[in-house]
């Protein structure tokens, strides 16, 4: 094990809370004379560049593995969500706004609530141990709320993220949060020039339950004739990961930001879908008015019926 750094990090695949929760927590751990270090597995998105680029953020490190390393998790708590090594990591605390699924021999802090956003979870703690949040972190965490929550329209959204999020955005010198949100998310909320892979890759999670294994992607969009044009490449590439994942069945969420609702394009076996929504799935995909959060609006609805 490497002695005495944490490292704080969030799930592969990596997105606006994952990371600017790991860079916010890390600056409290710090706060408290531990040592620290906020970190990320793989690529960054568009939107959480632009995030660190607007507020000037730049200090994390990237790491290829978590092996061997002491680590703080943010925004996950699913070992299938980790990134590489975490059956070699030590896992001290987690800090989360989504369900369970984690087991520890040892006792470890957690720290979850059923918020929007882990952003939200974090920034509420500050406040509350009178940390002082600066204008950079203060931009970043009402970033990942915006993110995660959909600019307040997912399902997902509590009234305290909204309230810290205009707390939040007073500190970061954002006058109109709405009009702020809707600039970060396009700068992801586009299909064009992305590979079907890298579409669905940007942000995919495998959920387990007994043996069976679900893979579901979801990306957002602004205009609606994206999806249209690259449904039959998105459909062919799903079909592929299914088999080589050995998944039982795969899904895209083409999330809908301004009709708020969400396409599903599934590959593999439907009928998981198919008796979870009591509906009939005739080709390989399905619109679901209101749907706009896979752990809230989806995920449970699967595993209930599993
Ligand atoms: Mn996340
Ligand atoms: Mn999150």
């Amino acid at each position: 094990m490497e002695k005495d750094i944490i490292y704080v990090i969030g799930h592969k695949s990596p997105d606006t809370d994952t990371l600017c929760s790991a860079i916010a927590y890390a600056a409290l751990l710090k706060k408290k004379k531990i040592n620290a270090v906020p970190a990320v597995y793989g690529d960054l998105n568009p939107e959480t560049q632009y995030a660190l680029d607007l507020f000037k953020v730049k200090d994390f490190q990237k790491v290829k593995t978590i092996k061997n390393k002491t680590v703080v998790l943010v925004d996950h708590n699913e070992l299938s969500q980790s990134p590489e090594g975490i059956e070699e990591a030590k896992v001290i605390g987690i800090v989360d706004h989504h369900k369970i699924n984690f087991s520890s021999s040892n006792p470890i802090e957690i720290d979850v609530k059923p918020y929007g956003s882990t952003a939200t979870v974090i920034a509420e703690k500050m406040m509350t141990e009178q940390f002082k949040i600066n204008k950079q972190i203060a931009g970043i965490l009402l970033s990942a709320i915006l993110s995660d929550t959909i600019i307040f329209k997912s399902t997902t959204t509590t009234k305290t993220d909204i309230k810290i999020a205009k707390e939040l955005a007073k500190i970061a010198g954002v006058d109109n949060i709405k009009t702020f949100g809707i600039e970060l998310k396009k700068k992801k909320a586009s299909l064009s020039g992305l590979s079907a892979k890298k579409v669905i890759y940007s942000d995919f999670k495998i959920f387990e339950l007994a043996d069976k294994k679900f893979g579901i992607g979801q990306v957002e969009i602004v205009d609606p004739k994206e999806g249209k044009e690259k449904k039959a490449e998105l459909i062919a590439e799903l079909n592929k990961i299914n088999e080589e994942e050995g998944l039982t069945f795969t899904a895209l969420m083409l999330t809908d930001i301004m009709k708020e609702g969400s396409e599903v394009l599934i590959a593999g076996d439907k009928s998981y879908i198919e008796k979870a929504f009591k509906t009939k799935i005739e080709s390989d995909s399905l619109y679901f008015p209101g749907m706009m959060s896979r752990k809230k609006d989806l995920v449970p609805k699967i595993m209930e019926i599993a």
